[in-house]
């Protein structure tokens, strides 16, 4: 037999040494720390504890049959429940011609950054995805610093000054709120703000509101009211309809930019075909919603709302810092007051603290340095998330208030997490 000599490795530079997306890794290591036997508290990925609501999945298996491939920007029944679902909830006004449908948001992210040329800019922290995204595509990456005192998301001093440096750069913001992985929400007037200086500087604006459902005030408001012509919307189904696995995305464009989207579409085409037949006709029902899918809605954010306000609270009570979450499933804290309880224990990176709290504490986590934050500092996600979102539900609808008692009853696991996380960190003293 001839000695085997296989290709060598040349793996494009732009992904070699990358790492498989943080989300993802710890929920794999979770399962196989679990099924050897750990008992693991999961606060790493960020999945709806709530099923998908009942009729969405009726039509879904209603739709089974459906095996055509579909256009390329979307089912046209899918693309018009959208511009309803946005007129309804938001009064914004769009045609369904400004819609592009693709397998999750997360897709229609990457083709963006690769049709678009600018420079990416966001705030430290930010999710996970969008920086290494920027770096396979090959594009510049630049952070905005951020303040704890104002919730962690782009300050626009910093901003106007980041386009001041090179006015006529191309660049693209991503705003993310309700917040991964703060949980924190934009006022209007903060809105206004940044609209006013993209508009200054022609900023491609991508506003991700895949959140938007779950803001516990129930009042979501886009960027795209102030800032419409530079504005695109991205919003899915994996949030506020439980439907992570689903892999259904969708932006929505200003007319102004139907060259992007035509041009995203050119990429779609050549490389994603169409999103999945029978998960678009279900996403109509989901879109179209029906006072049940609302009255579900509405025990979820209640559900996550108490149960955000009490990890804040029980958190800032062991030294953290951190402000109360106004929406999703998320919190950030930063341990930087208390940080000398951990140098003694040898925890100096985000890193450490994360995989010493899943060692000793089986609280699976995740290191802010993942997210931007310098790696020195010692602040985390997590993810409250990890209860049964089905039982919670039945139990909230005849709950008129959802207190610690309802908490510790109905949605036991994260707060056990919660006790692990709090007995571990105390001990640190
Ligand atoms: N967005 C979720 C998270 O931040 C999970 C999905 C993903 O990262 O792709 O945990």
């Amino acid at each position: 037999m001839p000695e085997k000599t296989p290709p060598a490795v040349h793996l494009n530079m732009n992904v070699r040494g990358l790492k498989p997306s943080a989300t993802l890794a710890v929920n794999e290591r979770s399962n196989a720390l679990r099924e050897a036997g750990r008992a693991v508290h999961k606060l790493g990925l960020g999945q709806s504890p709530f099923p998908v609501p009942e009729e969405v999945v009726q039509s879904l298996r209603d739709h089974a049959a459906e095996k055509d491939y579909l256009a390329v920007k979307g089912l046209p029944a899918l693309r018009q429940a959208l511009c309803s679902y946005l007129e309804r909830t938001q009064g914004l006004s769009f045609d369904p011609a400004n819609i592009l449908i693709g397998p999750g948001s997360k897709e229609l992210m990457f083709i963006l950054q690769l049709a678009y040329y600018g420079e990416l800019i966001i705030p430290s922290p930010s999710w996970v995805s969008y920086a290494p995204q920027a770096r396979i595509i090959g594009r510049q990456l630049s952070w905005l610093p951020t303040r704890i005192e104002t919730g962690l998301g782009v300050e626009p001093d910093s901003f106007a000054a980041a386009c001041e440096e090179d006015p006529d750069r191309p660049r693209l913001l991503i705003l993310n709120y309700p917040g991964n992985p703060t949980g924190m929400c934009y006022s209007d007037s903060q809105l206004q703000e940044i609209a006013d200086i993209a508009r200054k500087y022609r900023v491609l604006l991508l506003s991700d509101e895949i959140y938007g459902g779950l803001r516990f005030d129930g009042q979501h408001k886009s960027i795209a009211s102030y800032y419409p012509e530079g504005t695109i919307i991205s919003t899915g189904l994996s949030k506020w309809c439980g439907a992570g696995g689903w892999r259904l995305g969708a932006f929505v464009f200003p007319p102004e930019l139907q060259w992007l989207l035509d041009g995203m579409a050119v990429v779609s085409s050549e490389t994603f075909t169409s999103t999945s037949a029978p998960i678009q006709y279900a996403a109509v029902k989901a879109f179209e919603g029906s006072p049940a899918i609302d009255r579900y809605l509405d025990d979820s954010r209640r559900v996550l709302q108490a149960l955000g306000y009490e990890y804040a609270r029980r958190l800032r009570d062991c030294g953290a810092a951190l402000a109360d979450p106004q929406g999703a499933f998320y919190l950030f804290p930063n341990f930087e007051p208390v940080r000398e309880h951990f140098v003694e224990r040898g925890i100096e990176t985000s890193a450490q603290l994360c995989e010493a709290m899943l060692e000793e504490a089986g609280v699976a986590t995740l290191p802010g340095g993942d997210f931007g934050r310098p790696s020195n500092e010692l602040s985390l996600r997590l993810a409250y998330v990890n209860f049964d979102g089905e039982k919670a539900l039945a139990a909230a609808k005849d709950a008129d208030d959802i207190n610690t008692d309802f908490l510790r009853e109905h949605c036991s696991p994260a707060m056990d997490a919660l006790d692990a996380m709090c007995d571990w960190l105390a001990a640190t003293k």
